[in-house]
Parts: C-alpha cells; structure tokens; sequence
C-alpha cells in the first residue's frame, strides 16, 4: 500500500478504496451515472486519490503521501529526511519527517513514540506543532509546522554571534516555550542550537522531542543520558540521576553564552576534557557580554542543579526586562473540538476563531459525520491533520506567531557606571499561551 493510511491502491484503479472515511468523501459509480451536485475539494481530492491515475502514481512514489503534496528536501537527521510539503485541501506549507520503519531499532521506536506523544500535548507559538502522523507499512510521516528561517547554530555559523537585543528576543521565546512545556511535566532533554528554528517571520519554533520525556512530578529522578554533550549538565555526567527541570535550564544558558559571544563555554579536544570542563563549571564570559546578561548567565551555569536558576527567575532577571510579548492577542481557552465544531449551528459558536476554522472545514467539504468516524482527536486522522492546521492559521492571524518585540532600555550598570533603572514592568512580560 502506498501512499499513507489511504487505501488508494488497488489492481483495478475503480474499484478502489479509502479506508478512513464515509462514502461521501469519494464519488460512487452510481452517483456519476445521476449528474451529481457539484464535488466538495474533499470529494474531489478523495476520488482523484481512488481514481485518478496521475494522483496514483504520486501517491506510489511518494510525491504524495496523504493528504499531502511532497516538494523538496529540507534536511536529514539520523533516522528521518525531512522534506516540504503542502496540505492539498487547506494550501499550507508543512514540514513532513520521513522515517524509514525498517532502519528504527527498539531504542529508536520508542523514542520516537515519546516524541509523537510529546508533541501531541504541546500548543504553544513557540513549539513547532505535530498536525498529523501517516503510517505505511515501511514509513511513518510525521508532518509537521513548517519552520522556514533555518536554525540558530546556522545562524550563528554564519552572521556570528546575535546583537543583545536579538538574543534577548530569542531567549524570551524558547524560555516560554521550555515553561510552557514544565508546566506540564514535559522535558525537552536535547536543547539546543540546532533544534532552535525559525519561521519566515523570526519566530522562535522549539523541536525535536525525540529525547523528550513526561514526568509525572517535576522532582521525579531521571537517569537515562540525553542529548549533545557541549550542552549536558554537569550531573548528567556526574550522578546517577538527575531531575528534568534544570537540565533544561543549563542547556539554556549554554544558549545564551553561545548567542551572545558566538563561542561555545565549554570547549574541548575530548569528550573527557570537555566531561571535567563542565563538571568544573570551567568557563569565562567575556568582559564585554553586558552585566544583566552575565549575571543571568552566572545564574543558570552553576554545577549544583540546587543552586541554578529555575525557569521563573530566569523569567523576571533585569536583562529580560524589556522584553515584550503580543500573546494577550492569542485566546486562553482551549478551543471546541473538532466534534462541536462541525455540529454546531451557524451562530452557534462563541468565538469567530471558530467561526472561521467551522466555515473553512465546511467549505472544503468536511461535515459532522467525519469526525464521528476518523478519530478526530487522534493524530493519525487526516481530518485531525486539516484541522490542526486551520486552526494553526486562525491562532496565527490573531498575532500567535508575532515574535516579541523589546521595549526601552535597561542601563547596563557595569559598562556605564550609573545606577540600573527598571524601565519597565514585570506585568508586560513572558505572557503565555495556555
Ligand atoms: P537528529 O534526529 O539526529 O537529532 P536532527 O535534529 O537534525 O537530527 P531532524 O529533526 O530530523 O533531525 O531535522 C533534520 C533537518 O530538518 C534539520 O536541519 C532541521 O533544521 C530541518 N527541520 C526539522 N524540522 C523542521 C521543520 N519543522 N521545519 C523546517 N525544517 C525542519
């Protein structure tokens, strides 16, 4: 079978099947004989997927899996390639990882199902959001937000180290992101550089979840080694177990350090130097990094995970100060579900978010009876998959995906000899999505 969980494949191209739905997403023989009314995209896009022999072969080469339309290569890690994409139904652009079933060890698998349950929780601007998962005997397609600024170790590989006020911006995103997700009880466990992205509009996108874990307490002792040893903790190296929290923070101020100076704190010819350099806490900021910049950086390097910032203080440090978000934009409620949605009446529905991702559902052909049969809160729904993404668009009309925006100044005492003012407020800052 090819072409994801979308039985199209069949010896006779008319007799063909799709597996996930009602016998209205595609045409009947029958229908066709009658002059029927005019074809929803959905009916039209499902039939073609059964019939239409172009669709079939891009369906059994992979120029289309799904619901979706396969472009180029964006980049490869060591299990998946990860390519383009677009939504046939709703246009958008999507990042698909593409996971070759057969090369996945037990330890890969469960991994990666860590991180299909990870992302399923996760909803917030500055998280890249799981859509939809599509499975064929020999692949698994994770399609994702589609992060198109490229990442911050490129960025920094190539401009060189970011202006204060950029890594403020950049630390502000990823610091809401990293709260957002112990809030609840998620671990990141591989921060850094290169899972940092951007979108086309500077936006701050966290990824890659596959070390990522859930805990059921913020103090529950892990012990499995994770992630890229320039950015572990010095008791990832040093004891038994660890607590999740400020693993997470450490890795963050590896960030920082790496932001503002375009140099890595801990350096090394071997993993052993580079083991002792970080269990030593051995590394030097340079004189000109500002003062609350440094002192935040003190702050979270410390070897005793005790003594190390936790995520609220890194949140109200001077140096964050000015840092402002636009997420009062974005609602606080969790939106109805797919279900109410599209069995509500017109009028019905509170908010014009709703409104919006009901008539675009609509439009495109979806009714109440979809969700009832493709287990809409289960990722591995194509009408999951569409409605995640319209709703993805309407948060982000709404300003979700708007980066910070840094607001005044906060005198850096140390370089300009004069007492530090608060120019601004705590209230104004770090809102988040929840
Ligand atoms: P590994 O899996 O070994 O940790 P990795 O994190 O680089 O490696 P992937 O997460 O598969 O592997 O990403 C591979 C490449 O694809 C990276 O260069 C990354 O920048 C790019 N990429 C990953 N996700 C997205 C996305 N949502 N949008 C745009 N590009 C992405």
């Amino acid at each position: 079978m090819h072409g994801g969980q979308y039985q199209v494949a069949s010896p006779k191209l008319h007799h063909c099947h799709y597996s996930l739905t009602d016998s209205s997403f595609a045409d009947s023989e029958d229908e066709e004989a009658e002059a029927p009314p005019p074809r929803t995209p959905l009916q039209k896009l499902t039939t073609d997927m059964c019939k239409d022999r172009k669709t079939i072969k891009e369906l059994m080469i992979g120029r289309r899996v799904g619901f979706y339309k396969v472009r180029g290569e964006i980049g490869c890690g060591t299990f998946s390639r990860v390519k383009m994409a677009f939504h046939a139904l709703a246009k958008d652009k999507v990042a698909l990882k593409v996971l070759d079933k057969t090369r996945l060890d037990a330890q890969a698998q469960r991994l990666l199902s860590k991180e299909i349950s990870s992302m399923e929780l996760l909803q917030h601007p500055n998280v890249v959001r799981l859509y939809e998962v599509v499975e064929t005997p020999s692949r698994l397609y994770l399609v994702l937000e589609y992060a198109g600024g490229g990442d911050l170790h490129n960025k920094i590989c190539n401009e060189g180290k970011c202006i204060d006020n950029t890594s403020k911006i950049i630390l502000a995103q990823i610091l809401s992101a990293i709260k957002y997700m112990h809030d609840i009880n998620i671990i990141h466990r591989d921060l850094k550089a290169e899972n940092v992205l951007f979108t086309s509009s500077s936006c701050v996108k966290v990824a890659d979840f596959g070390f990522s874990t859930r805990v059921s307490n913020r103090t529950d002792a892990l012990d499995t080694f994770c992630g890229s040893p320039p950015y572990a903790a010095p008791e990832l190296f040093r004891d038994e177990s660890y607590l999740g929290p400020p693993v997470d923070v450490w890795a963050m101020g590896v960030l920082l350090f790496f932001m503002v100076t375009g140099t890595m704190p801990f350096r090394a010819e071997t993993m052993g130097k580079l083991r002792r350099c970080i269990i030593d806490g051995a590394y030097t900021i340079p004189p000109w990094v500002a003062g609350p910049c440094q002192k935040l950086i003190r702050g979270i390097l410390r070897p005793v995970p005790a003594d190390r910032y936790a995520v609220d203080q890194m949140m109200g440090c001077d140096w964050l100060l000015p840092v402002e978000f636009p997420w009062s934009l974005v609602r606080q409620k969790p939106v109805s579900s797919l279900q109410s949605l599209l069995g509500s009446e017109y009028g019905e529905l509170e908010e014009e978010e709703e409104e919006e991702i009901r008539s675009s559902l609509e439009e495109l052909g979806f009714t109440s009876v979809h969700p009832r049969i493709n287990r809409p809160t289960d990722s591995r729904s194509p009408v999951t998959g569409v409605y995640r993404i319209l709703l993805h668009r309407a948060q982000k009309r709404r300003g979700c995906d708007c980066p910070p925006v840094v607001r005044g100044m906060v005198r850096d005492p140390k370089r300009e000899g004069l007492g530090a003012y608060r120019g601004l407020r705590h209230t104004s800052k770090l809102c988040l999505l929840s």
